[in-house]
């Protein structure tokens, strides 16, 4: 196993590009104020030299229309793109259209792929990866939107909580229970539910950071459906095979996530430092005070620890797939969401009333980083799937294997001899 964490020269540059574009191009747009119709025509000839300089769409391999870059090399992207919330966009890669483009990829027929990928990847259509229901989100076995066939069409029935973009996206890829009767991680399948079929209702949710729901890039919405009809080619897998691809969409995307947060981090920490060393107070710069001084060095050590776990999660990835680095993608979720949260705050914190405001985009950030502690599966799930992986290496033991007494006991008897020929030649 070699272990390299050198970047090549030729996809450096590429980052140093998107560096550059992301801070010139498009923070700028961030301060705007912009409506979501106003944003995606700015951002169409954004997104064209996104193209022409081979950054589009990076999650994806190349026969799809992407750039097969690999988790690693995705995971130093998004680490740039995390710096502005307009960046995903822009280069081809938010959520959730970039997990539901994957997942189109992994499990589309030819048809549903033409259908409704490549117009995904193109940035001409939006998407909605529609499977939360409230107050049980995190237990996926309590759903209960369900769907059956009727003829050569399915007709799906329930309501979704919080799906990402549901009241602007052109179809919603929907889990729904198909087996009641099979076992519970076998009885929901996926289907493609394009948006301008009738018995579709949706409703926008305010959120902590977007309470009047004018986000550019976001919305959140209530879905129900009533008696929806779509056909039954719009099955997307097998049946009963709806929690296994979505573990394969969400393992991914959960990285994605963290080493976007790592680019806040990064933004927040900057701003922390630069007014650090600007303002003075009771004699002399805050950063010359001491408790700044522990909060610079550990938020940098924060963020270099949250940065490189989330680095060797991508890699691992690469390495040996998505399935095999669950604990690692746990870890990182809720490691990179508390590391997230305590970097703004301390930023907050050395601007005094001015963090608080909205004249600095810090109060924004935070709210929208409280998000990341219950998006993708809330921090104490992933806890209890860190811990029981973590404990299956260990077996119980009456008497601990360390147990100094009994360990002198068994060293004793081993070495007996020689601590007898030590003690008759003293
Ligand atoms: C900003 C945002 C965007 C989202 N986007 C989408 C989307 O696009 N599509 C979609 O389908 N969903 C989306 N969601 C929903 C998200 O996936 C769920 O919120 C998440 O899975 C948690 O489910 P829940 O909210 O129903 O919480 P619940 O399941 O009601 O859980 C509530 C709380 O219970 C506690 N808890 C749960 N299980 C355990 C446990 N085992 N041990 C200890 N404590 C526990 C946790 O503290 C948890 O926060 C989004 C959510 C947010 C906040």
């Amino acid at each position: 196993m070699s272990w390299d964490f050198s970047t090549e020269p030729e996809f450096e540059a590429k980052l140093d590009w998107a560096r550059r574009f992301v801070r010139d191009e498009i923070y700028p747009l961030e301060v705007l104020d912009l409506d979501h119709a106003t944003f995606r025509t700015i951002a169409a000839p954004l997104q064209q030299q996104v193209k022409d300089h081979g950054l589009w769409a990076a999650h994806l391999g190349p026969d799809l229309g992407g750039q097969g870059y690999g988790q690693l090399r995705l995971g130093l992207l998004h680490e740039i793109l995390g710096t502005s919330e307009l960046a995903p966009y822009v280069f081809g890669c938010q959520a959730p259209d970039s997990g539901n483009a994957e997942l189109l990829a992994i499990a589309g027929t030819e048809q549903q792929r033409e259908r409704w990928m490549h117009p995904l990847l193109r940035g001409e259509v939006l998407s909605a990866f529609s499977m939360t229901e409230q107050g049980t989100g995190s237990d996926p076995r309590q759903f209960t939107t369900s769907a059956y066939l009727d003829g050569d069409h399915w007709v799906l029935n329930g309501t979704k909580w919080f799906v990402g973009n549901a009241s602007r996206a052109d179809f919603h890829i929907v889990m729904a229970v198909t087996e009641p009767d099979a076992p519970p991680h076998h009885r929901m399948s996926m289907l493609i539910v394009p948006t301008d079929v009738p018995g579709i209702e949706t409703r926008e949710i305010g959120l902590m950071n977007d309470p009047e729901h004018k986000n550019p890039v976001w919305s959140h919405c209530e879905v129900t459906y009533s008696d929806v009809r779509v056909p039954a080619e719009n099955l997307l897998g097998h049946r009963g095979e709806a929690f296994a691809l979505a573990q394969q969409r969400l393992g991914p995307g959960r990285i994605h996530h963290c080493m976007r947060w790592i680019g806040v981090c990064r933004r927040a920490f900057d701003m922390l430092c630069e007014r650090a060393v600007s303002i003075d107070v009771h004699g002399s710069l805050l950063s010359e005070k001491q408790t700044v001084q522990n909060w610079v060095a550990d938020c940098a050590a924060a963020i270099e620890s949250a940065r490189l776990l989330t680095l060797h999660t991508a890699w691992k990835i690469d390495q040996v797939g998505a399935k095999e680095a669950r604990t690692e993608i746990a870890m990182i979720k809720y490691h990179g969401a508390a590391v997230l949260h305590d970097v703004i705050d301390k930023a907050i914190q050395v601007h005094g009333s001015l963090g608080f405001s909205t004249d600095m985009p810090l109060e924004q950030m935070y709210r929208w980083a409280r998000a990341a502690r219950i998006y993708d599966g809330p921090d104490e799930v992933h806890r209890v799937t860190v811990a029981r992986r973590v404990l299956r290496g260990y077996q119980p033991a009456k008497v601990p294997t360390e147990h100094i007494p009994t360990r002198r006991a068994e060293a004793l008897e081993r070495f007996r001899d020689h601590l007898e020929l030590a003690l008759a030649a003293q």
